[in-house]
């Protein structure tokens, strides 16, 4: 793939939400992080459906379940292909990220982890990747062991190494910290857990919308990520997970869709993927996810990381010269997430101020208190960008700060 460069007032053309206000101001939308706006095409992927070919899916024998149908399974193809998994069983769409870690700690971890055995995570967890292990160990008489983190928000290699023991069942680890922006050597830490015989789930999250990833090539048993930080619509998601564990997997939701065949007497599930897709799964979002993948592969995943790289040097000079600013995670390898304080403002006074400028940026613990705690603060403030920032964004967020100054200092 060609990294060719983004031309980035053509890409914003492409999002129609970018080309309005906010607060009477031209939108600076620095949240990507949080949720990712939507091209057109998405947009249009899913009016078209609901216009033209809906129906349910799977069941219908009538020409318009069938267009359906092919559409929703054209996504996983599609899924596939951009995770670099070998088959499309290996793709199951549940809601997102939370849902799909929740799946496997349902029924993967139940069914592995017992008393006294124990899963580990990192410092630097979204909540949706504490709170399901957690609740597993609870339930299992289990324990949550915890990798630690540098100042600078690096894993430390060598202490998570250690804490591989002969009781881990299971790593669970995020590929981009949405608090940071550590980016994981995911593909070293999977062959250290590996070398364990530990299997490893990685919440990708954050990392799909900024590079390209290669679920073979990292040998991870689970990836998860959500539609809605990939440009796609929200209330969609993919767990990927290694044939061989789906299959052996019980099920995690029980209803339509997921059998082969039911009696009173006894059900018979489904083959993977669909034994974990009951019910009727949010087709036009699944549609709409297809048109996503659509788009950045277009663009180009080389093109878009090479351009959230330059975006987030520039970023993080320009912050560095704000008086009174510390930016919280500067690892060396980064995705484009700045999160900060600034010695005169709280984060939420920040986020108010920059709000009247018409810049939106995301104030609060991330759903990462842990990660909060381990620096002793409450809270961030947090400028996320994406395919379409843009250098302007970032010297107005630099021009808002200085007006909280003003305020505040
Ligand atoms: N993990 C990470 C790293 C995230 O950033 C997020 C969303 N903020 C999630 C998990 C949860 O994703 P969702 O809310 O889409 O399920």
């Amino acid at each position: 793939m060609s990294a060719a460069r983004l031309d980035i007032e053509r890409v914003r053309k492409d999002f129609p939400i970018l080309q309005t206000l906010a607060r009477g101001k031209p939108l600076v939308f620095l949240d990507s992080a949080a949720s990712a706006q939507k091209p057109q095409a998405v947009i249009d992927a899913m009016v078209d459906l609901y216009s033209r070919s809906y129906a349910n899916i799977h069941r219908g024998v009538y020409e318009l379940s069938e267009r359906s149908t092919a559409a929703f399974e054209a996504t996983r193809e599609k899924v596939r292909s951009f995770l670099g998994a070998a088959e499309t069983r290996e793709i199951v769409f549940v809601r997102g990220t939370t849902e799909a870690i929740n799946l496997v700690a349902s029924s993967f971890g139940r069914a592995r982890v017992g008393e006294g055995d124990e899963v580990l995570i990192t410092h630097m967890e979204h909540h949706s990747n504490i709170v399901p292990w957690q609740m597993l160990c609870d339930e299992k008489g289990a324990t949550l062991k915890v990798a630690p983190i540098d100042d600078d928000g690096s894993l430390i290699v060598e202490e998570f190494e250690k804490l591989l023991g002969p009781h881990t069942k299971l790593v669970a680890l995020p590929h981009v910290s949405n608090a940071l922006g550590t980016v994981n050597p995911v593909k070293d830490l999977v062959r250290r857990a590996h070398a364990k015989g530990v299997p490893v789930l990685v919440d990708g999250a954050q990392a799909v919308p900024h590079q390209r990833v290669d679920v073979r090539d990292l040998d991870c048993d689970f990836y998860a990520f959500s539609s809605h930080k990939l440009f796609g619509p929200s209330g969609v998601g993919v767990l990927y997970g290694k044939a061989e564990h789906l299959e052996a997997m019980p099920p995690y939701q029980g209803g339509g869709e997921m059998i082969l065949s039911v009696s009173f007497e006894k059900t018979i599930y489904n083959e993977i993927p669909h034994k974990f897709e009951a019910g009727t799964p949010d087709i036009a979002g699944v549609v709409g996810l297809g048109a996503a993948i659509d788009y950045v592969e277009a663009l180009g995943l080389d093109a878009i990381a090479a351009h959230d790289h330059e975006l987030l040097e520039y970023a993080t000079g320009a912050l560095s010269e704000v008086p009174g600013l510390t930016l919280v995670g500067t690892a060396p390898e980064k995705a484009a997430v700045l999160s900060f304080v600034l010695d005169c403002a709280h984060p939420h006074d920040i986020g108010t101020i920059l709000d009247q400028e018409g810049i939106a940026v995301r104030t609060g613990h991330h759903c990462a208190q842990p990660v909060m705690q381990r620096y002793g603060i409450s809270a961030t403030a947090r400028a996320s960008l994406a395919l379409y920032s843009r250098r302007e964004d970032v010297d107005a967020l630099v021009a808002g700060l200085a007006k909280v100054r003003e305020v505040f200092a």
